[in-house]
């Protein structure tokens, strides 16, 4: 039988739903699942593919003879900034390289700028009157609890397939001072898979701003993630922005949090001249040096760019099957329902579904009680609310793919379940 979508049905035929749905659901139950899609973490076989770091690096010099077991070299060891920044698209004298989590150099970043001001501040944004961050949802819970905590406001903009709507951030950002900066995910976007357009990045560099030292947060977490041939080209940002004399407006990380080890990897920050100088200088009060011994045998272990490339090909090879099978499983359950949109993303970690509005919750709450861990649903806008309370971001890194499957065939009928409830309730009936 071809699916009809749920507002085709006949009120009768939405009961004769309702009831089969909750028995495939009670069915689940009786399974005793215990599944988690809920966060983006690489798999033990991804892992893996880095052991050969347990045996690095092969000397304690670097090139010029340095001692790595030792003090110094602040900015990190031009061995792997070298590589990354290619890969990134800067030059290497603009490339820190640090500890093993971007998300604490952003936090740096975030507080020096907050204490201090950066160098294009008028004053410390601690002694502003408010602080404004333009974020483009859905997107990173991470990013938005850190602004909570240090008492950034955010406004959301919506995020579309070539990255945030640009002509509602500079909207946002056109008149009002308070607003300082926007975070954005410009490859493989977590969670919707966006990938920032050059055009969209040349709007966000050359926008007029009230604040003189607005700043693009721009976390590259996925710019080689890459799931298949279709790889995409980041948008370069920071060359935008200096030709459009904006030179300090981007802030660029990135990390091996999802190429090496997620606990043990190299992270990056990257920026004008200016802009990384001002950070090495606060970061000089806090630090002697990095660890340059796992700068070292992240250099030896990839060798070049073209390591890191190779080496992510391996990666896509491990989850690129999870990807598809999440895609066939909703494909097959929820396509032609009209319950149900998600992303088929071409790299990242993250497929974002969106089911019937006001029923994310509903679906989360239905898949922990037959043993499935979803993302809590809000999660991927500010404060955790999702306005339409339709988004939930699956994560199929992790599990082996069986568990995929069946973590997806519990999410599909969970969110079919949602979705008759809801139009049954919508028609005044009784759930
Ligand atoms: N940024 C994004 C967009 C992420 O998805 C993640 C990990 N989930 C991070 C940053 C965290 O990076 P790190 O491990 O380098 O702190």
């Amino acid at each position: 039988r071809s699916p009809r979508p749920l507002s085709d049905l006949a009120p009768d035929e939405l009961d004769e739903l309702l009831a089969s749905t909750r028995e495939d659901y009670e069915a689940l139950r009786t399974k005793g699942l215990a599944l988690d899609v809920t966060r983006g973490k690489p798999s033990a076989a991804q892992l893996d593919l880095s052991d050969a770091l347990l045996r690095l690096p092969s000397t304690t010099t670097d090139r010029s003879g340095t001692d790595v077991r030792n003090y110094g070299g602040l900015a990190g060891l031009v061995e792997i900034r070298e590589i990354f920044a290619e890969l990134l698209g800067v030059d290497v004298p603009q490339l820190v390289a640090g500890g093993s989590s971007s998300l604490t150099l952003m936090r740096e970043c975030l507080v020096d700028l907050l204490l201090f001001g950066g160098v294009d501040s008028p004053r410390p944004w601690k002694d502003e009157e408010s602080i404004t961050f333009v974020c483009p949802v859905p997107g990173y819970d991470r990013h938005f609890a850190l602004l909570e905590e240090l008492g950034i406001s955010m406004v959301t903009v919506p995020m579309r397939e070539d990255g945030p709507d640009a002509a509602a951030v500079a909207a946002l950002v056109a008149d009002d001072p308070g607003v300082k900066g926007m975070w954005l995910v410009p490859t493989y976007a977590n969670p919707t898979g966006a990938v920032c357009s050059q055009e969209v990045a040349a709007e966000l560099a050359a926008m007029p701003t009230a604040a003189p030292d607005f700043k693009i947060f721009w976390d590259n977490a996925y710019a080689v993630h890459h799931l298949g041939p279709d790889e995409a080209k980041s948008a370069d940002l920071l060359g935008l922005a200096a030709a459009s004399g904006h030179p300090h407006r981007p802030v660029m990380f990135a990390s091996t949090s999802k190429i090496t080890y997620a606990g043990a990897g190299v992270a990056f920050m990257a920026s004008s001249t200016e802009q990384v100088a001002w950070y090495l200088e606060h970061l000089g009060k806090g630090s002697i040096g990095p660890d340059k011994v796992n700068h070292l045998r992240h250099a030896e272990l990839f060798g070049d760019a073209e390591g890191v490339r190779a080496h992510m090909r391996e990666h896509a090879a491990i989850i690129a099957p999870k990807f598809a099978e999440v895609e066939r499983v909703l494909g097959e359950r929820l396509g032609g329902l009209g319950v149900a949109r998600w992303n088929s993303p071409t790299g990242g970690y993250f497929v974002s579904l969106d089911v019937v509005p006001g029923t994310a919750s509903r679906v989360v709450e239905l898949a922990k009680g037959v043993g499935v861990a979803l993302t809590p649903a809000g999660a991927s806008f500010p404060y955790g609310r999702d306005p339409q309370d339709e988004n939930i971001r699956l994560a199929p890194t992790m599990p082996p793919l069986d568990e995929v499957r069946e973590a997806m065939e519990v999410v599909a009928t969970c969110v079919l379940l949602a979705a008759v409830e809801h139009a049954t309730v919508g028609s005044g009936r009784d759930r």
